[in-house]
């Protein structure tokens, strides 16, 4: 049931391989850097590069960099950190800025063509030109400009004769278009502002709507996926693609071939698939840049974050990722995904895969007062109950253990399973204890005093008797205190993202739960894990070594999500 889909962009992809239309298949991931990577990234990135892995074909990283103000190197590293993280790899790095001189000599052809003009208006009037979806729009005055005119104030353009806002170049297509994209869109405006990738080289940057479309064309991509929004501007994508014509136009990509890449361009279809929904958060950079900008999280990779980095430190695996977007699938339809869904897809991950441990969150003393006070044996324990290959472990035992304190109640609650005065349990592994004597400070059960029957210890006669509860423990003695951060979902409401319906707006929705750190006792083989790595702590959840402070001396764990709650009481 979790082998992809054949979804209506594979069903495309498949009918152009089998009827010719494409050799082969070429997709890109398009990330602007301008931000971290999140989980509905992941959607993309999942869509991307799968449908290239499964035709057989390439799919590019690709930084769409083209406005200079917004964008930061720490985020391209971050970007390319996360991608390979999921396990993917691109086949050609590309920046839309390599493509700056091949889009402005593309530009120059389009005004020799007569198809675009330099603007004088400024951006309210271009706004008040434009018209309304019921009004057409009115054509600029310096529509009719001569093609000399053009080329000689776009050239001084480039050359930075003119302030930010003085001038644009615009397309000429369509002031009556009922489509408001094609109402003479820019194609470039003045700003003087160094970018990441080409420094002071330019002062006139390209619009996304010309950058995009012709950066695809120049790198052969067959299929440009994108999601639905860009619905409405993919007449212009192809009216750029058309217009410029990379394909007979080969002399447009001789500032590429001088480095080397002799690219075949080709022309490009867009695809829009609906984006990637989830409650209980929030997905715009804008508002995950401001989480982290008022401390309100602890940084980008804040196990609350839905940032990549962030699921990846809560203990979310590159598979449970791929395997909660290829639940997800792909559609047109706009819809909210559960975080559950989320959830369940890392249960799923790691219940086939993550070892168990022992560890007590809130611990409880519990003394076995029929052992000697120096007793001490190890014993071994599966490291997967499901999966013998997965091996054993060593787990020390003596007389001194904790257990969780609400394994115990003095006045049970009807139901109740586990520990209670005069009741009888199983520890885990070792046999069934009986409770005697409960030692109180107060009010507050400080110790438990009980007794093993040595009768029900692995291997003796009495090792099948019947009992209600196992409860699970570690040894005093031999436990390593722990830091344990428990995590819940980062807002308390399924829609936090408010403001516009009225709301008080994400802010007001935090979760104060969401960030609990509890001290607990972890059993040795627990500690000694790589920083990192996923286990489950029985009947507790899964858990991570958290990836920056997790030592074997001071181990510290991060819970990724709760088990399913099937425990019986
Ligand atoms: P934002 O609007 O928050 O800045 P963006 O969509 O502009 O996000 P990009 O860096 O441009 O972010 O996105 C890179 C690619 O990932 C694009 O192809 C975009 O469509 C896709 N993408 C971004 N968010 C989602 C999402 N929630 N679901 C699916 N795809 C997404
Ligand atoms: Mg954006
Ligand atoms: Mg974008």
């Amino acid at each position: 049931t979790d082998a992809p889909r054949l979804d209506f962009i594979r069903n495309i992809v498949r009918e152009d391989l089998a009827s010719g239309k494409h050799a082969q298949v070429h997709t890109r991931f398009p990330p602007e850097p301008n931000g971290y990577l999140h989980i509905g990234h992941a959607k993309s990135l999942v869509l991307n590069f799968g449908v290239a892995e499964e035709f057989s074909g390439t799919c590019n990283l690709r930084f769409d960099d083209t406005n200079p103000a917004k964008e930061d190197p720490e985020y391209v590293e971050a970007i390319k950190d996360d991608v390979r993280w999921l396990g993917f790899e691109w086949h050609e790095l590309r920046h839309a800025s390599d493509y700056f001189e091949v889009f402005y000599l593309a530009a120059e052809k389009l005004i020799r063509d007569g198809v675009a003009f330099v603007c004088d208006l400024n951006a309210e009037q271009v706004r008040e030109y434009r018209g309304t979806l019921t009004e057409p729009g009115r054509e600029s005055p310096f529509r009719s400009r001569s093609v000399e005119e053009n080329l000689d104030l776009f050239r001084r353009m480039r050359a930075g004769e003119f302030p930010d806002g003085a001038r644009t170049l615009r397309a000429k297509i369509d002031m009556a278009s009922g489509n408001i994209n094609l109402r003479d869109p820019a194609i470039y405006r003045i700003k003087h502002v160094a970018h990441q990738n080409t420094g002071d080289a330019w002062c006139i940057y390209p619009m996304y709507d010309y950058a995009h479309c012709l950066s695809d064309a120049i790198e052969g991509i067959t299929h440009s996926l994108c999601t639905l929004e860009f619905e409405d501007h993919r007449p212009l994508y192809d009216w750029f693609v058309d217009h410029v014509d990379l394909v007979n136009h080969r002399e447009l990509l001789a500032p590429l071939d001088r480095l080397g890449w002799h690219e075949e361009a080709a022309k490009p279809r867009q695809i829009e698939f609906s984006r990637l929904n989830i409650n209980y958060t929030v997905m715009s950079k804008r508002k995950l840049i401001a989480l982290v900008a008022e401390q309100l999280v602890d940084g980008w990779d804040d196990p609350r974050m839905p940032t990549l980095q962030g699921l990846r430190r809560r203990g979310f695996t590159p598979s449970s990722l791929r395997l909660f977007a290829q639940r997800v699938g792909i559609s047109k339809q706009n819809s909210m995904t559960d975080f559950g869904l989320l959830e369940a897809a890392l249960r799923d991950d790691l219940d086939a895969h993550a070892q168990r441990r022992l560890a007590v969150v809130n611990p409880l003393k519990l003394v076995l007062t029929n052992l000697d006070a120096g007793h001490e044996e190890t014993l071994r324990f599966p490291n997967h109950p499901k999966d013998p290959s997965q091996g054993e472990r060593e787990v020390p035992f003596s007389r001194e253990v904790w257990i969780e304190q609400d394994d115990f109640a003095e006045v049970p609650p009807k139901g109740f399973h586990r520990l209670k005065p005069e009741g009888e349990v199983r520890l885990r592994g070792v046999g069934i204890i009986r409770c005697n004597e409960v030692i109180k400070d107060g009010d507050a059960v400080v110790e438990l005093r009980c007794t093993l029957d040595p009768e029900t210890r692995p291997g003796m006669a009495g090792a099948d008797r019947k009992v209600k509860g196992t409860i699970h423990w570690v040894s005093a003695r031999h436990a390593v205190a722990a830091e344990i951060r428990l995590y819940d979902r980062l807002f308390n409401v399924a829609d936090p993202d408010d403001e516009d319906e009225g709301g008080p707006g994400y802010r007001a929705h935090l979760n104060p739960e969401s960030k609990r750190i509890v001290r607990g006792w972890v059993e040795p083989a627990a500690a000694t894990l790589p920083a990192e790595h996923s286990i489950q702590f029985e009947r507790t959840g899964y858990f991570v070594t958290d990836r920056r402070d997790h030592r074997s001396d001071a181990p510290v764990f991060n819970r990724s999500v709760s088990l399913r709650d099937t425990w019986a009481s």
